[in-house]
Order: structure tokens, then sequence, then C-alpha cells
């Protein structure tokens, strides 16, 4: 007899960037756990924001290079990109600080973030 078991992984995650690019931190933040309930509702993981280094989830800034080998190209093209769950790195999520991000007060574009929040892929 087989037995389904329907996992649903808790996950924590923290915005470790202060005002990336000059946007309101709070917003910041606002919009991300939007895209996480996104997220959430289509996979089976919940989220919850913490303020720690020891988050699941690390949501980082960067520009350029930034020591993970997939450096950041300026404005267009890579916007950000994700690692798949697991050590070091795993899960963490990283947005180009040189592109242009909007908060969805600052434009009549709805959810710029959560279109461009990076699901993450395989590599
Ligand atoms: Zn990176």
């Amino acid at each position: 007899m087989t037995h389904f078991l329907r996992l649903y992984v808790a996950v924590v995650c923290s915005l470790r960037s202060e005002q990336p690019n000059g946007l309101d931190t709070g917003g910041v933040r606002l919009e991300l756990s939007k895209a996480l309930d996104l997220w959430a509702r289509n996979s089976k993981l919940t989220f919850r924001e913490i303020n720690s280094d020891h988050a699941d989830i690390l949501v980082y800034f960067h520009r350029g290079y930034h020591g993970d080998g997939y450096p950041f190209d300026g404005r267009g093209q890579i916007l950000a990109h994700a690692f798949f769950p697991g050590k070091d790195r795993g899960g963490d999520a990283h947005f180009d600080e040189e592109e242009i991000w909007l908060l969805e007060d600052d434009s009549n574009e709805e959810g710029e973030w959560i279109r461009n929040f990076p699901i993450p892929v395989e590599e």
C-alpha cells in the first residue's frame, strides 16, 4: 500500500540588503513578501520573514561580480538569480542592484517585483 505524504516546507527568508539602490527597505520587504506569497501558492512552501543571516533564503542586492560565479551585467539582461535550496548559498536570491527596480507605488506597472522575482531553477 502506498501512502502519499504532502509536505509543506516552512522556509524562513531574510532581506539582507539595506535600502538597495536607494529603495525604501520597508517597501522592498512588502514586495518581497507578496512575491513569496505568490510563490507559496504555487509550491509546497510557506514563507516567514525573519531578520537573520541564518534564514533559509537570504535576499541580497549585488552589482557586478559578487563572489558566486554568476556576475551581474549592469542594466538589462540578467535581472536576478536564485540558488536551489541547499547548503551555503542554497535558496538565496540575488538581485542586480544596477537595474531600475520600481516599487509598486512608484509606477503604474503592477507587480513589477512579482514578475521579476526569480524562481530557482536547478543548475
Ligand atoms: Zn549571485
